[in-house]
């Protein structure tokens, strides 16, 4: 007899991960399929931010999606943390996204123009920032002072979710999908080199991968891998009291464990014309990203000359052509979701598409975004590599 499940999700990241736990939560009989190991593929790398104030949240249910997502961490960290014993190194603090240029400051201004009706937040001149954090460059002309973002280790939260989801019954397998079985136009199953699996539905999260599932779902899952890198410093000095991020130079944030993270490579930031050459899926750290980010650090934080670096990560974001996740039903297939190419922020995002995704399952439908249009896989067509091109340079981290 093959193996049964209601639910087969595809992929251990945290959007996989954070599938399994709200449909096991729902008491829905999920099997968690992953080819590598939890976390391996872009989420143990992320830093971890959650930030409604970069440029991937545009106005309406982008938004509304992303301040959705930030609010369930407040009671999802607590919760996992007491069930599985584990520090998901979650923070909540004030954060400052500094301008050191007019450009940027244009470009901060101009979002806090709409933002501000959401978040508190308010512009604050150069002097103010520096008596808020005296060790910043004296060439930053001013910020946008935020009275809460938020910070986890990305990895801890990946592994807590997927251990949160066994504690409900959920089965985590280490296989490689090879394949969707199709009876009569829906998907009732996944097939492994091991074994075939039966089920209700199958869920594709797998991340920078999911492009792969295109030939059994009829539809070419436009995802491509976005390459990220970023840094841990140990900096013996006083930690940060503010979460740190700027457009053209990324974050830093003090992390509870004391280690700092800066970064990241990819989007706006990125050299162009470096995007996708190279190995499609590369995660090899580079000495260009490691000097560059050092350099874009000690731009902001010059203090940060006596920092050592302690490791440098690199992964790779799934990216969409408008840099926003693909979530739901795969267009004209019964029995398959996909809850992918969420791109620079994965994290932040992976409690909503959970729920979204546990919602469809559960009832048919979702009303956890107002309006979920702009994130339906079928929202595409005609897809050209510009496409892309334009997505990656809109984003920030
Ligand atoms: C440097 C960097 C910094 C970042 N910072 C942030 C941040 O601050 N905030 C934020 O929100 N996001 C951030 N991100 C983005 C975030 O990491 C990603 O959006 C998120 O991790 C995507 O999660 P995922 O589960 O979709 O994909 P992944 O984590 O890549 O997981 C996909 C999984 O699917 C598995 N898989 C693939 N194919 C198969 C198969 N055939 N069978 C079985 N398993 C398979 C893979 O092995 C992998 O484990 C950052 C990313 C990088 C690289």
């Amino acid at each position: 007899m093959p193996k049964t499940a209601e639910v087969v999700v595809i992929g251990a990241g945290v959007v996989g991960c954070s599938v399994a736990y709200y449909l096991a939560r729902e008491g829905v009989d999920v099997v968690l399929l992953e080819r590598e190991a939890i976390g391996s593929g872009a989420s143990a790398h992320a830093t971890g931010s959650l930030s409604l104030l970069g440029a991937e949240f545009n106005p309406g249910p982008s938004f509304e999606m992303a301040r959705a997502s930030y609010a369930e961490f407040k009671w999802l960290v607590p919760e996992l943390e007491a069930v599985t014993g584990m520090d998901l190194l979650y923070q909540r603090r004030p954060s400052l996204r500094l301008a050191l240029d007019d450009d940027e400051a244009g470009l901060i201004r101009g979002m806090m123009v709409w933002q501000q009706s959401h978040v508190k937040m308010r512009w604050i001149d150069a002097a103010e920032v520096r008596s808020i954090e005296p060790r910043l460059s004296p060439s930053i002309v001013g910020a946008v002072y935020e009275d809460e973002s938020a910070q986890l280790d990305s990895y801890r939260f990946n592994l807590a979710l997927a251990r949160a989801a066994e504690l409900r019954d959920s089965e985590i397998l280490y296989r490689e999908v090879t394949g969707l079985l199709n009876s009569g136009g829906r998907i009732v199953g996944v097939k492994t080199a091991a074994e075939e699996i039966h089920c209700g539905t199958v869920v594709v999260a797998a991340g920078s991968w999911s492009h792969a599932f295109a030939p059994w779902l009829g539809f070419p899952v436009p995802v491509r891998p976005m390459k990220g890198e970023r840094l841990l410093l140990n900096y013996p000095r006083e930690p940060l009291g503010v979460l740190i991020s700027s457009p053209k130079r990324g974050h830093m944030i003090s992390r509870t464990d004391g280690f700092l993270s800066v970064g990241s490579t990819g989007g706006r930031d990125y050299d162009r014309r470096e995007l996708f050459l190279g190995e499609e899926f590369d995660r090899q750290p580079t000495e260009s990203a490691r000097l560059e980010l050092l350099q874009r650090a000690i731009d902001v934080f010059p203090d940060l000359e006596r920092a050592e670096l302690v490791q440098q990560l690199a992964g790779s974001r799934p990216l969409s052509p408008d840099a926003k996740p693909i979530i739901g039903p795969a267009p004209g297939l019964e029995g398959a979701l996909l809850a992918t190419g969420h791109a620079t922020k994965g994290i932040h995002l992976g409690p909503i598409t959970g729920r979204i995704i546990s919602d469809y399952v559960c009832r048919g439908s979702t009303r956890a975004v107002s309006d979920m249009a702009q994130f339906l896989p079928d929202r595409f067509a005609g897809v050209t590599n510009a496409d892309f091109l334009a997505a990656a340079a809109g984003v920030e981290e």
